[in-house]
C-alpha cells in the first residue's frame, strides 16, 4: 500500500507546505480545512489519504459516491460539492454532514423537508457564481442575499457559509470579490445564519484562495494526480 500510493503522501507534504506558508503570511497561521477531492479516484487510494490525516472527502457525483461509500473509511466526513438535482438529495442526506451546492430555495427546502424526516440538521454553503458564467452553477451574486434569508427559514437546514469556483482566468480578481461578498455578508448578521466557512481554492488556486480568507480547500489532482475520465489502459 505505502508503495503504490507513496505519491499522495508526497503531494500532501507539498500542498500542506504551501498551504503553511501562505497561511502564515496572509491569515496568522490559522490554516484551512484540506479536502480530499475524490471524483475517478479508486477508494483505496482515497482511504490512503485518510490514513494519511485527511478527514474531509468531496464528493461531486451521487451515483459515483454510492458506488464507492460502503468502501470508505467511515472515520472520514464528507461533504457534497458537485451540482445536486432535487430528487437525488434523498441518497446523500444520512452518509453527508455538509451539502456545499446549494444555489436554489427549491433545492434548499428539499434538503430541509429530508432532513426534518431523518430528524436531523443539514449544515450547507451556498455555491456563488462569482464570475457570472453561463456554464456554471451556483447563485449570482446578487441574488444572494435574498436566498440566504429565504433559507434561514428553513427547518432541518443550517447556513454555514459560501462556496465558490471561480473562472479560470483572472480567477484571483474574482477570489478577492468572494472575500469582499462573504464579508460583506457577515457584516449584514443575518439572522438565523452564520458566515463561518468560505470554501473555494482548488489544485491550481488554494494558495491564493488562502490569502482571501479561504477555509475550506477542496484539492483533486494536485493530490492524487490526474483524473482519468477514459477506459482501463488508455
Ligand atoms: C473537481 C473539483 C475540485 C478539485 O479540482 P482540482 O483542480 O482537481 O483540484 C474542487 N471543487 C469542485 C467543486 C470540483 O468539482
Amino acid at each position: 500500500m505505502k508503495n503504490e500510493f507513496g505519491y499522495i503522501s508526497e503531494n500532501l507534504r507539498v500542498i500542506k507546505e504551501n498551504a503553511a506558508e501562505a497561511a502564515d503570511k496572509y491569515r496568522g497561521g490559522v490554516m484551512p480545512r484540506i479536502m480530499a477531492v475524490t471524483k475517478t479516484v479508486s477508494p483505496e487510494a482515497v482511504n490512503y489519504a485518510v490514513s494519511l490525516g485527511i478527514g474531509l472527502l468531496g464528493e461531486n457525483r451521487v451515483q459515483e459516491f454510492l458506488s464507492k461509500q460502503e468502501s470508505y473509511d467511515p472515520s472520514a466526513e464528507v461533504h457534497f460539492i458537485g451540482h445536486l438535482q432535487t430528487n437525488k438529495v434523498k441518497y446523500i442526506i444520512e452518509p453527508m454532514t455538509m451539502i456545499q451546492s446549494v444555489d436554489s430555495l427549491k433545492l434548499g427546502t428539499e434538503i430541509s423537508r429530508l432532513a426534518a424526516i431523518h430528524g436531523k440538521t443539514m449544515d450547507v454553503l451556498c455555491e456563488v457564481n462569482i464570475g457570472g458564467e453561463d456554464s456554471k452553477s451556483g447563485v449570482s451574486p446578487f441574488e444572494l442575499v435574498p436566498l440566504l434569508e429565504q433559507l434561514a427559514q428553513l427547518e432541518g437546514i443550517r447556513v454555514k457559509g459560501l462556496m465558490t469556483i471561480p473562472p479560470p482566468s483572472d480567477g484571483d480578481i474574482f477570489l478577492g470579490k468572494m472575500e469582499e461578498l462573504f464579508n460583506n455578508i457577515k457584516d449584514r448578521n443575518i439572522s438565523g445564519i452564520s458566515m463561518d466557512e468560505l470554501s473555494m481554492g482548488m489544485t491550481h488556486d488554494y494558495a491564493e484562495a488562502i490569502q482571501h480568507g479561504s477555509t475550506i480547500v477542496r484539492i483533486g489532482t494536485g493530490l492524487f494526480g490526474a483524473r482519468d475520465y477514459g477506459t482501463k489502459n488508455a
